[in-house]
């Protein structure tokens, strides 16, 4: 099947002609004639925080700066607001130190679900629930709180709206997506662009307190192969533009200034260098006038290209190369490039006067920006209200039998769970560090966790709530509330085989609480659907709750209701993702021939409607764990910079990367060779001398040998592949050196 896109049968967008205004155009031709080949090139580089420091802007006149990942360059060490802002204000100004043709640096992070970097902030409920909010109205308010947050700690650009649509539920992105069906993206994606950058005005720059977005991953991320990240879109043309294009023809409409290009391919070819996409169709009918910033050394992915050299991407249609720790040679080797010709100048200079007009309407050649520093803006009582109001709105009832919900509020309430009393855990991936694993309810001081809001409830009414972390009581209570769920993860680490919940203590702790003669309500914490029958038949309610984030006093809103045993606040979200009926993990989409979930798109009960649901069959369909894991593979391919050499039954990665000094952390995905073998290759275990990584576990830790290598001893094993070959492939891209 070809990638090649066809222009003509695309709809027609436009970025609003406030973009590309005669003013900002004027002042853009004039900053233009006075730059340097050098001046240029270095708008088209974007270096992570943690591999630059602001010295380094004396010498290299770079565009951008990011801090990937949501850490930052303060690895475990949360830092206050005060730092963050303090970095980018020392960025800034060894920017503006440099001499030469001052042009501000743009300095993006992903704040996906409010400013998720910084502790303190307000996070809100993952795209997933909000999708299940269907409120457009509230998007664009939770746009304009984020957008605020991330402005007073110095922030330009958020790598957000994500208008990914996620067809297949084993993809670890899941949950970044607000919806299996685009009419949600395309009701969401203006909205929450106008949110963070407000509307652009001829002759203006976005107003204080805004900032620019990123619509992303262009295009298709959610449609790979078995849900595997950065994986292939097999689809026909027609699939991308009716379901993938989701909402960026109105994130487009709405004045986005950048859109990312996506890790992912279509039909094997890289959508980061492919300019039948990038350039053909989104400069085409899609009328696209912002920039277009690549993902993570996505360019190093493409054919013939390295993290340091790929004039391809520039080419195609990328115009700011996200090159986190690779910026310098890649600097260097595009400015030669230029030099010969291999990127022409008309390229070049047309890349620098996308990335200078959005510069100059994002407002940073201001030089008063009023809101940085107002610390006050980060969690405050309007934003924590707004946060708690779309928790409310993000619940999904799925099961309510016996009318236990809601709770009285002079009730005694026994809570248990392992993510009753872990903020953490209910923000998910993307929350103070990439994969949000480590958090601690005191890295959210502002925030309330599930169990401190039912309390208040609880007390509030005359109750008594009891937090029990194993479930055990000496006097029955009149209803147990246990939460659990997913613990955090992000992008492939995320990835699964099938859609079982595996871990089996909640089901144990349901069941025993129910011999007990105790009423149960199961809270559910999840980035996506999961096969959770036995879970829900043990349970008299089900909640599904997605990462509601900071304000778990959401979640006892709607919960708990007076003590008259009135409800406070009814539920009203709905499914955005169809509930599987087995744990196959056989991608399941409204619309599509076959579909039978066992909880349909749009599914949700509420106090005012009906309220129960019959038992469910618990036969799965599938082995699960301790599936027979006994073939060795021996076959190993690997990405450039990466070597690789594997004997039978084990092998030895090697990162020759490493630098003096420095240690890597990442993430192995085991991915086989031949697309048939796909759903067994993923069943894998993967244990080594430097750490331990499974699919959706920890990240790998690999030590630094004395030869300044870095590398890991390992043994994976895989099951049922018929022809015993496998590739292995590195978290492309996503190896944080620190
Ligand atoms: C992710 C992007 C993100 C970027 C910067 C990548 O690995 O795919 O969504 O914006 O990192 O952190």
């Amino acid at each position: 099947a070809a990638a090649r896109a066809d222009p003509s049968i695309w709809p027609r967008a436009a970025s609003p002609a406030a973009i590309t205004d005669a003013e900002a155009q004027a002042f853009v031709s004039d900053l233009m004639s006075r730059m340097t080949l050098e001046e240029k090139v270095g708008q088209l580089i974007q270096a992570d925080i943690s591999a630059i420091a602001p010295e380094d802007l004396l010498t290299y006149p770079l565009g951008s700066i990011l801090a990937g990942g949501s850490s930052g360059p303060f690895g475990d060490d949360k830092a206050s607001a005060q730092r963050w802002l303090d970095l980018a204000l020392a960025f800034r100004e060894a920017n503006a130190r440099r001499g030469g043709t001052f042009v501000p640096l743009i300095y993006g992070v992903d704040a996906v679900h409010g400013h998720n970097n910084v502790p303190g902030a307000t996070i809100f409920p993952h795209n997933i629930g909000l999708g299940a909010a269907r409120d457009p109205d509230l998007i664009h308010r939770v746009g304009v709180a984020t957008a605020l947050e991330a402005a007073v700690t110095g922030v330009d650009w958020t790598f957000g709206p994500t208008l990914a649509v996620p067809r297949d539920d084993r993809w670890g992105r899941t949950y970044e997506g607000y919806s299996e069906d685009p009419e949600i993206q395309r009701a969401y994606a203006g909205p929450m662009t106008l949110g963070l950058q407000g509307e652009l005005h001829p002759g203006r720059p976005l107003a204080p307190g805004r900032i620019a977005g990123s619509a992303k991953h262009f295009l298709a991320d959610g449609g790979t192969t078995d849900g595997v990240d950065q994986g292939d879109f097999a689809g026909t043309e027609r699939e991308l533009i009716d379901v993938h294009l989701g909402g960026y023809v109105q994130a487009i409409d709405a004045g986005v200034l950048s859109i990312m290009a996506s890790f992912s391919s279509w039909n094997g070819v890289k959508h980061s260098g492919n300019p039948t996409i990038l350039t053909d169709v989104l400069r085409g009918p899609l009328g696209f006038q912002g920039f277009v910033v690549s993902d993570w050394n996505a360019h190093g992915q493409l054919p013939g290209c390295t993290n340091e050299s790929c004039a391809l991407a520039v080419n195609a249609g990328i115009d700011m190369l996200m090159a986190p720790d690779s910026w310098r040679a890649l600097y260097q080797n595009t400015l030669a490039q230029a030099r010969s010709g291999e990127i022409p100048a008309a390229r070049i200079d047309e890349a620098v006067r996308r990335i200078l007009t959005a510069k100059v309407k994002a407002g940073l050649f201001e030089a008063d920006r009023p809101l940085e520093g107002r610390f006050e803006h980060l969690a405050s009582a309007d934003h924590r209200a707004l946060a708690r109001e779309a928790v409310r709105k993000s619940l999904v009832l799925l099961k309510n039998a016996g009318g236990v919900l809601p709770i009285r509020s002079d009730a005694r309430v026994l809570v248990t769970g392992d993510a009753a009393d872990d903020i953490g855990q209910a923000a998910g991936g993307w929350t103070l560090s990439w994969q949000g694993t480590g958090n601690t309810n005191a890295d959210f001081p502002q925030g309330q966790s599930i169990w401190a809001g039912l309390r208040e409830a609880i007390e509030a009414g005359g109750g008594q709530a009891t937090l029990s972390p194993d479930g055990t009581f000496d006097q029955a209570p009149d209803v147990a509330v246990v939460v659990f769920g997913e613990t955090p993860y992000a992008e492939f680490q995320g990835d699964l085989e099938t859609l079982d919940f595996a871990p089996t203590g909640p089901l144990e702790t349901l069941r025993r609480l129910r011999a007990a003669g105790v009423p149960t309500v199961a809270v559910f914490l999840s980035g996506r659907p999961m096969w959770t029958n036995p879970e829900i038949n043990a349970s008299d309610a089900f909640v599904a709750a997605w990462l509601p984030g900071t304000e778990g006093g959401g979640i006892a809103d709607v919960l708990v209701g007076d003590a008259t045993g009135a409800p406070r606040h009814d539920f009203t979200g709905r499914l955005s993702f169809s509930w599987p009926k087995d744990a196959t993990g056989a991608p399941l989409n409204v619309g599509q021939p076959g579909y039978d979930p066992q909880f349909a798109y749009g599914y949700g009960l509420s106090y005012a409607g009906p309220g129960e649901v019959g038992v469910l069959s618990e036969e799965s369909g599938v082995s699960g764990e301790g599936a027979n894991l006994d073939r060795y593979f021996v076959e190993g391919r690997f990405p450039a910079p990466w070597g690789l050499s594997l004997q039978d039954g084990g092998g030895e990665l090697r990162l020759g990367d490493a630098r003096e000094g420095r240690s890597a952390r990442g993430g192995i995905a085991v991915r086989p060779a031949d697309g048939q073998t796909q759903e067994s290759a993923r069943t894998f275990v993967f244990s080594g001398d430097g750490g331990q990584a499974f699919i959706g576990g920890p990240a790998v830790d690999l030590t630094r040998q004395s030869n300044g290598e870095l590398t890991l001893a390992f043994r994976y094993r895989v099951d049922q592949a018929p022809d015993g070959r496998v590739a292995l492939v590195l978290g492309a891209g996503r190896v944080d050196l620190t």
